[in-house]
């Protein structure tokens, strides 16, 4: 196990932040600063020197996958000390049979081992999976994806520079094509996730696992912005002013206008998941939807819940949520929007609702559970010139931003 540990060399503060870590006059580094950047950002370099472990297609079970060298020759390292090459252009296809995953290359070739390694000659050579049973996407990763003959599947595991992850997570998240400034806010929400759950698959072998139940990893970044903004947060992450361990960094598509607290969506209250009224993301796609309900359908839904209707009066089953409330009443009965919203299957809890010839109309704003930082008001404001700073402080209360290594936070190791 290694524990990070108090770096006293590593002298960085906000103020230093905006520039870049190692581009800052105070940096560790004495080289000239525009040859340190320069050679951050060469590819095969090493940027950070961290691997995270990151499962693939986790929830796939994949059982037959074709490997294939996509810009360099990719060397695989077999069990038994077998080496051997896939050449540029070339590919090999795997599939698990007894126990064993059973290789054979484009000339026939087979052979069946435990455990594979592939890796190009650096960090910038890719490894590009296509899973074809079950069939999936194919994806480029960049470091070292290991084949391992599981139970059940092909366990795939990306061992990957945790900048080069942190920028592939972010991607995945917030897309190509933002400011810089969001996408630094960004990676700093993904680097805290990952550090607050460094350890949720410890016992399968790996950090974490590459879909939403962690965080949407799509292997390589693409996006000219994002591994900059990842090397000028470099290490940093987000804590509870509190109790000085990582938040939950919770963000979503766009709020509608209010952000929603931990506390009404999940019954957590968290100090740093308030609502905050957002002025900045009414204008995006997703600020507003409708979805209409025939009133029969409506009534039979509440009454199926606990609802009784009393033929004798005029029920009035509008509701108006001006600002964000956690449930919807009519007459003496209550429901709570978030149940609505997940039976529903609707984009968001904050919506109005109108009774109009004959059926229900809900009008809706926003999209996601609404809690934290609303990602397309962050982008807006990145847009407008808001430093990230600005950004993290709009949408998460009482916090702070560290550096990880100050904090004493474990870090499993496999092997
Ligand atoms: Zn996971
Ligand atoms: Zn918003």
């Amino acid at each position: 196990m290694l524990f990070l540990s108090l770096n006293k060399q590593f002298p960085f503060s906000l103020n230093h932040l905006s520039s870049g870590i190692f581009c800052s006059k105070n940096a560790i580094f004495s080289v000239p600063k525009v040859i340190v950047c320069f050679i951050l950002l060469l590819p095969g370099y090493s940027l950070y020197g961290r691997s995270i472990w990151v499962s693939l297609y986790n929830s796939r079970q994949v059982h037959s996958i074709v490997v294939s060298a996509y810009n360099g020759p990719l060397t695989v390292m077999a069990d038994g000390g077998l080496q051997y090459t896939i050449a540029t252009g070339q590919a090999v296809y795997a599939t698990l049979r007894d126990g064993k995953i059973w290789i054979s290359n484009m000339q026939g070739q087979e052979g069946s081992f435990e455990r594979l390694t592939v890796q190009g000659a650096d960090s910038s050579t890719i490894v590009r999976l296509r899973p074809v049973s079950p069939q999936s996407e194919a994806r480029n990763y960049e470091g070292t994806v290991s084949l391992g003959a599981g139970v059940d599947r092909i366990q795939l595991i990306n061992r990957i520079d945790e900048d080069r992850y942190i920028a592939g997570v972010t991607e995945a998240e917030a897309g190509q094509g933002r400011a810089r400034e969001f996408y630094k806010a960004k990676t700093i929400i993904c680097r805290t996730y990952l550090y607050g759950h460094i350890d949720r698959h410890e016992n399968e072998g790996f950090h974490l696992c590459d879909e939403v139940h962690c965080q949407a990893y799509k292997g390589q970044c693409r996006g000219r912005n994002i591994l900059p903004a990842v090397v000028a947060t470099r290490g940093i992450i987000l804590t509870d002013r509190t109790d000085s361990k990582p938040i939950l960094a919770a963000f979503h598509s766009n709020c509608g206008g209010e952000t929603e607290s931990a506390q009404n969506a999940w019954q957590n209250s968290l100090p740093y998941l308030t609502p905050v009224t957002d002025p900045y993301c009414n204008s995006s796609p997703s600020a507003r939807w409708q979805k209409t309900i025939s009133l029969d359908d409506w009534i039979g839904y509440l009454v199926k819940n606990g609802y009784k209707l009393d033929p004798n009066t005029v029920t009035d089953f509008s509701f108006q949520q001006l600002r964000r409330i956690p449930n919807y009443t009519v007459d003496k009965f209550i429901m709570p929007v978030r149940q609505i919203r997940t039976d529903w299957q609707l984009r968001s809890t904050f919506f109005s609702i109108a009774v109009e010839d004959g059926n229900v109309v809900l009008r809706g704003r926003g999209y996601g559970h609404g809690v934290g930082l609303c990602q397309e008001g962050a982008a807006e404001m990145g847009r407008r010139g808001f430093k990230y700073g600005e950004i993290i402080s709009f949408y998460y209360k009482n916090v702070n931003l560290v550096p990880v290594n100050t904090l004493q936070i474990r870090v499993p190791e496999f092997d």
